[in-house]
């Protein structure tokens, strides 16, 4: 895995060559539809990403998504990380599956939407938090049917 900071006006530049390209962002929430066909994006999809819900997201990066209408509707997609962004390979498996539902469970709530993205922080799983995770959630990964 690998770690990305973009500046504002890097991230613009991304967003436009991705766009050149022929790549259009989509939900992740989308791929597996995507992938089964049941889903025909008129261009090569994409998922941009961001790790946190720092403030820079905000002020920084969302303002760029919404001039370059990176996603048509509603910008953004609001998935979960876990509650105190620690290894879940350092937690026992109660802490890991209270970590990884209220995560969910707080995001759910403040945004009133269902939030099924997750993304392991550190990028960090076992083979027991690997099977965890999908009673509540859903990685990339298993979007690609890799894990
Ligand atoms: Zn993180």
């Amino acid at each position: 895995m690998q770690c990305l900071e973009s500046y504002p006006s890097t991230f613009e530049n991304e967003i436009i060559t991705l766009r050149s390209k022929g790549y259009e962002p989509v939900f992740a929430k989308d791929i597996p539809e995507i992938i089964n066909g049941n889903q025909k994006p008129e261009k090569k999809p994409v998922v941009l990403t961001m790790d946190d819900g720092y403030k820079d997201f905000y002020t920084n990066a969302l303002p760029v998504i919404i001039r370059q209408k990176a996603l048509d509707s509603g910008y953004v997609e609001v998935g979960s990380h876990i509650v105190h962004h620690t290894s879940l390979t350092n937690v026992s498996s109660k802490n890991a599956e209270y970590e990884i539902k209220e995560s969910k469970r707080m995001l759910e709530e403040m945004f009133n939407t269902k939030v099924l993205p997750f993304a392991y922080p550190y990028g960090r799983s076992d083979k027991a938090i690997q099977c965890q995770v999908p009673r509540f959630s859903r990685t990339l990964s298993a979007y690609f049917s890799l894990n």
